[in-house]
């Protein structure tokens, strides 16, 4: 339990530096980008320049998308919230869930079958899914099986004494089960590190789930994983329950307001 309040506790402290820089570099880079276009329009046709500065520039559009991705990690992303149906959001990108993962993955869906709604950004739990799915799918080389499943779940005591962290209250779940390589501890506990990866280079940036991580802590989630080699892995995702949207109201009583009997 200390060593997993330890990791927390430094996850915060990594997104706090990881933010505080890519908010930095962000601004250098608008100067980059900015300047660098400008110089590239006015750029004669036969300047010997030319291939030099679109370099410069496709460097700094990287570095931006580096830095786009660090802020997320940080939770220093721009949030649209709005109340949402997770079965909703899960419904929208099923049939482009199908196309990432192919046909050698056999695809199940268990949709709660109550609206489970939260105050979340779309886009945001839409790129959570898809990133989630996305790894699955690179851990099933040879096919295997990815099982989407939403449901109501609550943190209690017990939740938050066993793992050190979570708030208790309603919770809606988005859990995505893969029947992949899986990971072994070491792996397991450095998984939503920022530049942690496994794969070779320049197949893995190590942002992927360390942006997954981001989007759910801003969205006052949780994310937990769980894995051993050999034997897939799980990944649940937390979500506090918002009330419910308003409801459009019954027609009005008449005799509401009266004392009967
Ligand atoms: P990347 O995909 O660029 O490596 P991620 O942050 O998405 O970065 O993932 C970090 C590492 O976590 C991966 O390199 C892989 O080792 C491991 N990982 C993530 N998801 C899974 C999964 N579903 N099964 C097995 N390993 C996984």
């Amino acid at each position: 339990l200390e060593q997993q309040l330890r990791h927390a506790q430094r996850l915060e402290a990594v997104g706090n530096l990881a933010g505080g820089v890519a908010h930095d570099l962000n601004n250098i880079l608008q100067v980059i980008n900015g300047y660098g276009s400008l110089m590239q329009m006015t750029q004669a046709a036969d300047d010997p320049n030319r291939a030099g500065l679109a370099e410069i520039l496709k460097a700094a559009e990287r570095a931006a998308s580096l830095t786009h991705s660090l802020l997320a990690f940080s939770r220093k992303q721009v949030m649209n919230p709005r109340t949402l149906d997770l079965n909703g959001v899960v419904g929208n990108v099923e049939k482009l869930l199908k196309r990432i993962i192919g046909a050698d993955i056999r695809l199940t869906v268990e949709k709660d079958p109550e609206p489970l709604h939260v105050h979340a950004d779309l886009g945001q739990i839409e790129h959570v899914l898809l990133n989630l799915a996305n790894n699955a799918r690179e851990a099933m080389p040879t096919g295997g099986s990815l099982a989407i499943a939403t449901r109501t779940t609550a943190i209690d005591a017990a939740w938050r004494d066993s793992r050190g962290f979570g708030q208790p209250g309603p919770y809606a779940l988005l859990e995505v089960r893969d029947s992949g390589v899986g990971m072994d501890a070491e792996t397991l506990r450095r998984v939503f590190d920022p530049y942690f990866t496994t794969r070779e280079m320049g197949r893995g940036t190590g942002l992927g789930l360390a942006t997954v991580y981001g989007i759910v802590k801003q969205h006052g989630g949780y994310i937990v994983a769980d894995s051993e080699p050999g034997r897939g892995a799980t990944f649940q995702v937390y979500l506090p329950i918002a009330p419910d949207p308003v409801t459009p109201q019954a027609a009005p009583d008449p005799d509401r307001d009266q004392v009967r009997g």
